[in-house]
């Protein structure tokens, strides 16, 4: 008998829509088969709809067996009791479209689907810096605007108040090292969405900006917020990661050119 996943019952493929897959009139299928280390198979997303209880427990939903390969379950022979305890590791076999990836650690994605669960207000900012590290603007400033449009008053169900486009900016990411999306923009080098940080999030002079960022950021008509700065906005330029770095000394961290933004008294 085929295995199925043990929380839904169902055979470990996945159908894929006509509409997207091309093929008109025909549904196709495709394997979604996520092995755990215990020989438990599930679904990539019934296994994710889980991950608050998995990351909690370390646990199999299905058959509890204890998951991570790296750490013995709660007794630690760890000699220093300040040392935080290891990130968990568990290896999984997943199964899909793409083929088979052996050995995929997905204590990662688990962590993020639960931290995301308990934060849904993160999500957009979670897509930001995914955006930043990209290089992709236009889908930084459509996220932006549509925090400025999604008020308190949205109809979404309001559990969680969505932060405003300035907490977006300077949102620090607790998965990712304290980093801001300046932090994670200078540390994959995307140089234009570094002007876009600084133009849409910080007070820095706009004489201290290159003319064709000037230029562009007047095409798109992207506002200064922080020309005219409420009480408590929070200039991009002086969030600092978990490391306590501000922008200005990754710039200095990554050196030539990024020195020389520092060195202009543009972080001033
Ligand atoms: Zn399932
Ligand atoms: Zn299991």
């Amino acid at each position: 008998m085929a295995e199925t996943c043990k929380a839904c019952h169902d055979p470990l493929t996945l159908t894929v829509d006509p509409d997207d897959s091309g093929v008109e009139d025909e549904e196709q299928t495709v394997p979604d088969d996520l092995l755990l280390p215990c020989g438990c198979h599930f679904h990539w997303q019934c296994l994710l709809d889980q991950s608050s209880a998995i990351t909690s427990t370390l646990a199999c939903p299905s058959c509890t067996s204890y998951l991570p390969s790296n750490t013995s379950g709660g007794s630690s022979s760890s000699s220093s009791a300040t040392q935080p305890p290891p990130t968990p590791v568990i290896l999984t076999t997943y199964t899909n479209e793409g083929g088979i990836q052996p050995s995929l650690d997905i204590y990662p994605s688990l962590a993020e689907e639960s931290f995301l669960t308990a934060h849904p207000e993160a999500r957009p900012a979670r897509a930001l810096h995914t955006l930043a590290a990209e290089g992709d603007i236009q889908g930084m400033v459509e996220i932006l605007t549509d925090a400025d449009e999604d008020g308190p008053n949205s109809d979404e169900e309001a559990t969680t108040t969505p932060l405003t486009a300035t907490q977006l900016l300077t949102w620090r990411d607790p998965l990712n090292g304290g980093w801001s999306a300046l932090h994670v923009a200078l540390e994959a080098r995307q140089e234009e969405v570094v002007w876009l940080l600084l133009w849409l999030g910080s007070a820095a002079r706009r004489e201290d900006f290159p003319d064709a960022v000037v230029q562009v950021a007047g095409a798109m008509e992207l506002p200064r917020r922080l020309e005219q700065r409420e009480a408590g906005e929070e200039d991009v330029r002086f969030v600092r990661d978990e490391s306590g770095r501000t922008a200005g000394d990754v710039c200095l961290e990554l050196g030539a050119p990024w020195t020389r933004l520092v060195e202009g008294g543009l972080f001033n």
